[in-house]
């Protein structure tokens, strides 16, 4: 590989990163691999219990590894403690002392590496004047707004002048106005500082709005790595197009496919093209109308889809629940999906399972 096409240097590389509680149980994170770019804002995204928190908690050194390795700048930091990695973390909700200053907050963990009065303080202060906390130095968390305690909480992480912080749902307790504020501050502390962010969320929505980098997980394995708009507009997997949102996925003669519910076009019943399906409900969203549908030959699992219309496109047609309709899209829209991440030494699931049976049999299958 020559140096123009050389990937630029990961701050973060993780290889065959395992993570076993129990011997017996199935891993909480499998062997997994991924390189973090420098200076880029990284999301893990995926349900609860599928192994992000675990693998943030290895990164930081706050949770042992079973086996592979951990990689901050090709020093192997695996083994090392969490102090001495060059991570810092931001916890749920921020996590500060309610008993201290804002300035006390941030310059504790100077205090406990026995750094005289003064100079924590110094520091301290330095730090929340970055953040624009300077003048509020004094006051106790229950004194500060939710945004002024994410200031703080982040000035805290930054003591330890971190290469890579980490952060562990920190909107999550957050009522969603504020949610929304603090992504946006984040996401702009992220760039002006310009270290690599590690933040782990459940939300797809908080994901997208935040990351360079997505990173998929469902049941300690990646299913799917890239920018929002490639993992959006391109899911891997059944599980990437469901847990997205927003795409519905057909069974097809050529396997499965998604297609964007705002790519979905209902057209006339009596038609020949597309599927058959009935209207089971109608939300109005102010922009856009969300349609429920129900298709009619196909596995109940498989059966829920949904169209987005433009308000204008509802009034100019509108449909009503319980009309009969037909669902198409164009080849263009329609993303082929592969089946998923699978255990490494196990096989991918055998052929009638990944390769989906053509509408005619699946119907079959429902009868
Ligand atoms: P997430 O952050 O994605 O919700 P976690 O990493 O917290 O998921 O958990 C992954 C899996 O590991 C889950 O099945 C969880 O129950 C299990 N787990 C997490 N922490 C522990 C622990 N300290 N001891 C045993 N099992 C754990
Ligand atoms: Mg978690």
């Amino acid at each position: 590989m020559d140096a123009a096409t050389a990937p630029p240097p990961a701050a973060v590389e993780i290889v065959a990163l395992t993570k076993r509680y129990a011997a017996g149980a199935p891993p909480a994170v499998d062997q997994i691999d991924l390189r973090i770019a420098s200076g880029s804002y990284c999301c893990l995204l995926g349900p609860s219990g599928c192994g992000k928190s675990t693998t943030l908690r290895m990164v930081a050194g706050h949770e042992s590894v079973s086996s592979g390795d951990i990689l901050l700048d090709n020093r192997n930091i695996t083994n090392l403690p969490a102090a001495a990695r060059g991570t810092a973390m931001m916890f749920q909700s921020f996590a500060l002392f309610p008993h201290l200053s804002a300035l006390d907050n941030v310059a504790f963990s100077l205090k406990m590496k026995g750094i005289a009065r003064a100079e924590r303080h110094r520091r301290a202060k330095h730090l929340l004047e970055r953040v624009a906390m300077g003048h509020l130095s004094e006051r106790k968390p229950a004194e500060l707004s939710g945004g002024q305690q994410q200031r703080v909480a982040l000035a805290r992480a930054l003591i330890t002048e971190p290469r890579v912080l980490l952060l562990d749902e920190p909107l999550s307790a957050l009522d969603p106005f504020l949610r929304i504020q603090m992504r946006a501050e984040l996401r702009r502390w992220q760039k002006e500082l310009g270290l690599t962010f590690i933040h782990v969320t459940h939300s797809q929505e908080e994901a997208m709005a935040l990351a360079d980098t997505m990173v998929v997980m469902n049941h300690g394995l990646i299913e799917q790595v890239g920018s929002p708009h490639r993992v959006y507009n391109h899911p891997a997997s059944e599980f990437v197009a469901r847990f997205m949102g927003g795409h519905n996925v057909f069974a097809t003669g050529d396997g499965l496919v998604a297609v964007r519910n705002d790519h979905t076009r209902i057209v006339p019943a009596d038609g020949e093209a597309g599927l058959p399906a009935q209207v089971t409900d109608i939300e109005y969203q102010g922009t856009y109308v969300l349609i429920g549908l129900r298709l009619a030959e196909v596995r109940p699992e498989r059966s829920g889809v949904s169209v987005l219309l433009s308000e204008r496109a509802f009034v100019t047609r509108p449909c009503a629940v319980g009309e009969h309709v037909r669902l198409a899209w164009s080849d263009a829209d329609a993303r082929a999906l592969g089946p998923g991440a699978t255990r490494r030494g196990e096989p991918p699931p055998d052929a009638p399972a990944s390769r989906p049976a053509p509408l005619a049999a699946l119907a079959a299958m429902a009868a």
